[in-house]
């Protein structure tokens, strides 16, 4: 069946193939199977490439009789390749960041996080910040923010800021906040809009800040120069490459991070595709934007296609903003970091300079509220179907609310591995009833190929690779539960390979020339060494990266196990 199919991609795809009086240099990528993407998953035995693109696909041999000049060839390795994998959600800069920092991502104990701090503290002079990131106090016995008290006792020299694993607090000892100017008694936990202050009997700081609050202590934290931003980088992309990734949309940027990486692009330093979104907040005005959009180069390596916004907090530190209260704390509705009608104008500011919102909602209120103003923007500005705007993460959304995303052509911008990290506690926060609604990737869209898939690394790893097999399996890396925690919302391997290329693509607007492998397209493909079609699903977790390519270069070799 498959060969069958392929010497017909081959009939149809010939006819496409590069035509004029001049015969065109090509390169042939060969010696792999290679899959061409949505819908139908055809898998050819060789590419030619001219100027970055695809010009043919079919049998080796008749590409090399083909109306071209064949210049060089690669060979991949005998892998098997799909097109480049995509990240529609990641934050490149935090990731160079969270390569320098401690990790304590999966770290069990306070104990075993204070371990970790005061090993990196014992290689820093006295005085040097020490910056962690990924503590996750659901994994500790005892399930509670930690006090501050034993990792001040520890590290006794350095001030020490340590992120939680979602980015939405921040663990500070004491002379962090002293630095910062934060440890006095405070007469409320609430006393900074849009975040809280965790206070301890004396209402003095635990050393948890909450949301909006964790920048009282990031203010204080010595200042990253140009120098440190563009090594964060250009670290980042080696990582991301070597990941087998080809594209990644860079949630909330700064200007100045656009100008930075129009330098790298012109010093034929960027090699990964970026499509950078930038940073907004409630208050946002049009000379924040001044010279935005941004169209893609001629190269396609960089584009600014639109903003991203915050909604709410994240589920973990119950700063997600929910209907109705938390499960597991009565009284505690989360919150909206923006306020709605904030919210509403920049979301409308960005519809009028034809700007794409993505907005991260993570709540079933902040989601519902963020429709509600697509609506109110569609209601002032016309359909907004062609702009696409998106939601990231949809994590919890109500019923009533899942058709309202195809509805107002809402993208659902959603990380598989976040839903299989957050299993072992989601139920608790959210009870037996909103649990249906999380998570619920098939219940936003009409297909998967509509969704766009990511990590949202640092925050989970930037492999998309597990996330392929979050995906599909709706389990753990141990394969637990076995018949998937949702397993109404299991992927085949097509259908979530389709959300990290083509539906990655067109939440972006490129469906035209990325996310495929089609005469046209960019000839951009990651090349692994199990077949990703057909592999039981955990053999993607011990897959390798042989090759990655982009613009039919290649730009990551990797090793096979053996
Ligand atoms: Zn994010």
């Amino acid at each position: 069946m498959k060969t069958q199919l392929a010497s017909l991609a081959c009939a149809l795809l010939g006819a496409c193939a590069a035509s004029g009086p001049e015969r065109p240099d090509v390169t042939l990528l060969h010696n792999a199977r290679i899959y061409l993407g949505a819908p139908h998953w055809l898998a050819v035995e060789a590419l030619a490439v001219s100027e970055g693109r695809v010009v043919s696909a079919g049998a080796l041999a008749e590409l090399e009789r083909g109306p071209w000049n064949i210049v060089a060839r690669l060979d991949l390795n005998g892998g098997f390749a799909a097109p480049g994998l995509q990240d529609a959600h990641g934050h490149v800069e935090g990731l160079g960041e969270a390569l320098e920092n401690v990790d304590l991502r999966g770290v069990t104990s306070y104990e075993e996080l204070i371990a970790r701090v005061v090993a990196r503290a014992s290689t820093l002079p006295p005085g040097e910040w020490v910056r962690g990131r990924g503590w996750d106090q659901n994994l500790w016995p005892s399930r509670e923010f930690p006090h501050h008290a034993a990792l001040s006792a520890a590290t006794p020299d350095h001030p020490v800021l340590l992120e939680r694993v979602d980015g939405h607090a921040s663990l500070a000892n004491a002379l962090a906040m002293r630095a910062a100017q934060v440890d006095r008694a405070w007469s409320s936990e609430e006393e900074i809009a849009g975040g809280r202050v965790l206070l301890d009997g004396e209402r003095r700081p635990t050393g948890v800040f909450v949301d909006t609050a964790c920048a009282l202590l990031e203010r204080a934290a010595p200042r990253v120069d140009a120098a440190v931003r563009e090594r964060r980088w250009l670290a980042a992309q080696e990582h991301l490459l070597a990941a087998g990734l080809t594209c990644v949309h860079d949630m909330g940027v700064a200007p100045a991070t656009v100008r930075l990486l129009e330098r790298l692009r012109d010093e034929g330093r960027l090699k990964l595709r970026l499509v950078e979104y930038l940073s907004g907040g409630g208050g946002l005005s049009s000379a924040d934007l001044e010279g935005f959009p941004l169209a893609p180069d001629a190269f396609d390596r960089l584009c600014v296609p639109g903003v991203k916004l915050y909604a709410d907090g994240a589920l973990g530190s119950r700063g997600a903003a929910l209907l109705e209260p938390y499960h597991d704390e009565a009284h505690q509705h989360g919150l909206m970091v923006t306020e709605p009608a904030e919210l509403q104008a920049a979301i409308e500011l960005c519809v009028s300079l034809g700007l794409q919102p993505a907005v991260h909602a993570i709540g079933d209120r902040a989601n519902r509220v963020v429709l509600d103003c697509f609506e109110g923007a569609q209601r002032r500005y016309g359909d907004l179907r062609e702009l696409r705007p998106r939601i990231e993460h949809a994590q919890v959304v109500a019923r009533e609310d899942w058709p309202r995303f195809e509805a107002l052509g809402v993208i659902a911008s959603m990380q598989p591995t976040h839903a299989t990290s957050d299993m072992p506690w989601a139920p608790r926060r959210l009870g037996e009833q909103r649990i249906e609604g999380a998570y619920a990737w098939r219940r936003l869209a009409s297909e998967p190929a509509r969704l766009a898939f990511g990590s949202d690394f640092p925050v989970e790893r930037a492999n998309p690779l597990e996330g392929l097999y979050a995906a599909i399996t709706c389990a753990g890396p141990d394969g637990e539960p076995r018949e998937g925690y949702r397993p109404d919302q299991r992927l085949s391997a097509a259908e979530a390979l389709s959300a990290f290329t083509i539906g990655a693509a067109r939440a972006a607007h490129q469906e035209q020339r990325r996310g495929r492998l089609l005469p046209g397209y960019f000839a951009d493909l990651t090349v692994l060494d199990v077949d990703p079609l057909e592999c039981a699903p955990a053999e993607l977790l011990k897959a390798r990266v042989l090759a990655t390519v982009i613009n039919g270069e290649l730009v990551y070799a990797g090793a096979r196990a053996h």
